[in-house]
């Protein structure tokens, strides 16, 4: 069972994203690219070269519903004739836009994001979603953690690897150790936890970082010989990547808690701090990040939280 990675341009700021081939019965695309011509032209370019017709995908499975990596799996299942559309059920983003959600509002409302920003953010989505077509409930089927996707001469573990997105999923052929991970594992750069209503209680905000970190851990278990990411190259030494995040995750930590003045300060604050310089994009990405730093260290108690006007304030704990 042959993984073939595809290369396709994306008109995002990460740059190229990789999908996934599986050439062989019942023929399978893991992922898709934007919806862009270019990415049209550079995903059938690569079928042809592996001697695949669009016609001949019977599975179009989803790493998670970001639109570099979801945006042609409806005109390809079109094209394809209905092919089955796979993706975890708490991947929704592929469905309505993320800002469109009240309950994700409010959560940029909680970091403290001011009004008129979090309009800029609105606008910018609209932008970022044509590069997706969305789907019904019943137009895709359900990734389940644990279940196997079979093909004539292997398997691949449907492993839930949240953090980056509530229902990000990673593919595991046991009998290599080689990995299919999305965004989950990326060679340069570590993934944004994205900030995402909790898909079980939309009300509160996905512990992504915590999540992630889990998610890390158990693709340990698995001793990667090789990890496929969604942008970039194959990452062929897991443990020193895994080590490298975790200490990259914790100095962020730690630079976090230091930039809390003694009278608190919002997330937005924080990632202004951060990031003084973001553009709109990168803007939301670092309160994302910064939201998801100060949830981890709430969550062992380096610092401590209160609500002012409906905004989360944070506050450095004495000794830190
Ligand atoms: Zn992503
Ligand atoms: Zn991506």
């Amino acid at each position: 069972m042959q993984i073939i990675p595809i290369s396709l341009p994306t008109p995002f700021y990460i740059g190229p994203v990789n999908v996934y081939l599986i050439g062989e019965d019942p023929i399978t695309l893991i992922d898709t690219g934007p919806k862009t011509k270019s990415a049209n032209e550079a995903l059938h370019e690569g079928l042809r070269k592996a001697r695949i017709r669009v016609s001949d995908i019977r599975r179009i499975v989803l790493t998670h519903a970001h639109e570099d990596h979801c945006g042609l799996a409806r005109s390809l299942r079109d094209e394809a004739k209905d092919a089955e559309v796979l993706v975890h059920a708490w991947e929704n983003g592929h469905r309505v836009g993320r800002l469109e959600y009240e309950e994700h509002r409010n959560l940029l409302v909680r970091a403290g994001v001011p009004p008129d920003e979090i309009e800029t953010m609105r606008k910018m989505y609209e932008g970022v979603r044509q590069y997706a077509d969305s789907f019904e409930d019943h137009e895709y089927g359900e990734l389940r953690d644990e279940a196997e996707l079979e093909f004539e001469t292997g398997t691949l573990r449907i492993v839930h690897t949240p953090g980056h997105t509530p229902g990000s999923c990673s593919f595991v052929r046991e009998a290599d150790r080689t990995v299919i991970a999305g965004d989950c594992v990326l060679k340069r750069i570590t993934p944004n936890p994205v900030l995402s209503p909790d898909p079980i209680d939309p009300s509160k905000r996905f512990p992504s970082l915590a999540e992630y970190l889990v998610s890390l851990a158990r693709l340990r278990t698995f001793a990667p010989t090789l990890v496929h990411g969604g942008h970039g190259e194959p990452v062929h030494d897991f443990e020193e990547l895994f080590n490298r995040y975790f200490r990259a995750i914790r100095e962020r930590q730690a630079e976090v808690i230091r930039l809390l003045p003694k009278t608190g300060a919002t997330a937005w604050d924080v990632a202004g701090q951060m990031l003084p310089v973001a553009d709109d994009v990168h803007r939301f990405l670092a309160v994302s990040e910064a939201v998801a730093h100060l949830d981890l260290a709430h969550s062992e108690a380096k610092i401590a939280v209160e609500f002012s006007d409906s905004k989360e304030v944070y506050l450095p704990k004495s000794g830190h």
